[in-house]
């Protein structure tokens, strides 16, 4: 039987599936390409070019494929742009997320694991987050995924499909050997953006805010590799084989790291001199993410392997420095 991962071809989905093929798995993909790159799937994978919500085409992917489980990435997930267009992240996340599950259930397809993220929770009201804290996002993207997550929860109700929500902290990081990495247009995360600077291709970086309640005033976020991510997929995934309830995990490092700290890292790492300055808050971000992620590691056995963010940007730099125009350096690639 075989995995399907929708958004494969995407920055974490690619990741994933690499994982599941190297432990075995039989795996396809879904993906329409929006937002990720072919050359990104490992090629072990069968690749279906096609968007989720088109139901015609993911009933005739569900008939050819015997699918035990699907994971989830294939949404859209910058928010800024978010707030300026609500209606593209209500239609393409949660909208995705009902075809999907009908699909799904017309197959008797009954286990999905799916991305979620910190923005489900907005403004904390104390760190570490505990996956019981309240979830009230400040964003559409956010809000986006929460009503992925209670849809997922009233399909489990009526349906018994189970689901495990994957709330994502700050994730960052590429294969260590180079060939994978993230490749986003534009790109918007502070690790890829840092990078750009010490490679020479844009002239510095702009610190959205240093006014704010943290040890320097910068914000502090709670970085994860993503192949400790794409293994908590793995563990998930086993987690719903052996017939457990549906659930929702954290994934992070519970480590706070501030943005002057992860400039500083970055120069480190680099060895590059980095110039940055300062410049307003961004809108919409929080001051402190961090998330207590102990229930992942007790419930689903998740253990980390990259847990210092100077590691982390080292794998990042690496692809960078090996694919200075990400996937467009790669041949036959969109
Ligand atoms: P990404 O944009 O690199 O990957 C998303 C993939 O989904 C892309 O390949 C895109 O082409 C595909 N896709 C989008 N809409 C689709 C549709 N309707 N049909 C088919 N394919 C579609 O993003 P990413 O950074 O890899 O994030 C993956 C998931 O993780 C997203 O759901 C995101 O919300 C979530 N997430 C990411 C982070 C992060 O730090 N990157 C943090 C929290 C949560
Ligand atoms: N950030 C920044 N400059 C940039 C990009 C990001 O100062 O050019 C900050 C951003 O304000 C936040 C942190 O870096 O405090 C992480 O932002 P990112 O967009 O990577 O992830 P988010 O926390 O929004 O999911």
């Amino acid at each position: 039987m075989s995995i399907l991962v929708l958004g494969g071809a995407g920055y974490i989905g690619s990741h994933t599936v690499d994982r599941l093929v190297e432990n075995g798995y039989d795996v396809a993909v879904v993906d329409n390409l929006v937002t990720g790159h072919k050359a990104a799937i490992n090629p072990k994978a069968r690749f279906y070019e096609g968007d989720v919500r088109d139901k015609k085409f993911m009933n005739d992917v569900f008939d050819k494929e015997d699918i035990e489980g699907v994971i989830h990435f294939a949404a859209f997930s910058v928010v800024p742009e978010s707030m300026a267009k609500p209606l593209k992240y209500f239609d393409n996340n949660t909208g995705g997320m009902i075809s999907l599950l009908e699909v799904m259930n017309a197959h008797n397809v009954k286990k999905i694991v799916f991305s979620s993220t910190a923005a489900t929770y907005g403004e904390p009201k104390q760190i570490p987050i505990k996956e019981t804290d309240p979830q009230v996002p400040t964003n559409p993207y956010g809000e986006s995924k929460l009503a992925m997550e209670k849809i997922m929860h009233w399909s489990d109700v009526a349906y018994g499909i189970k689901f495990v929500a994957l709330r994502y902290f700050n994730v960052a990081g590429a294969k260590p050997d180079g060939s994978i990495g993230e490749d986003h247009h534009p790109e918007t995360h502070l690790v890829p953006i840092i990078l750009q600077v010490a490679s020479g291709e844009r002239d510095e970086l702009t610190i959205f805010g240093d006014d704010y309640d943290t040890p320097d005033g910068t914000n502090v976020r709670d970085y994860v590799h993503v192949l400790d991510l794409a293994d908590a997929h793995i563990l998930a995934l086993k987690y719903l084989q052996a017939g457990h309830d549906s659930d929702a995990f954290n994934l992070g490092s519970s480590t706070g790291f501030s943005n002057k700290q992860m400039l500083d890292a970055a120069r480190d790492v680099t060895g590059k001199p980095i110039p940055a300055k300062m410049g307003p808050r961004r809108a919409g971000d929080p001051s402190t993410l961090i998330a207590a992620s102990d229930k992942a590691r007790k419930v689903l056995g998740w253990k980390p392997q990259f847990d210092d963010v100077h590691e982390i940007i080292k794998t990042a730099w690496n692809w960078k420095q090996t694919h200075p125009k990400g996937y467009d350096d790669q041949k036959g690639n969109k």
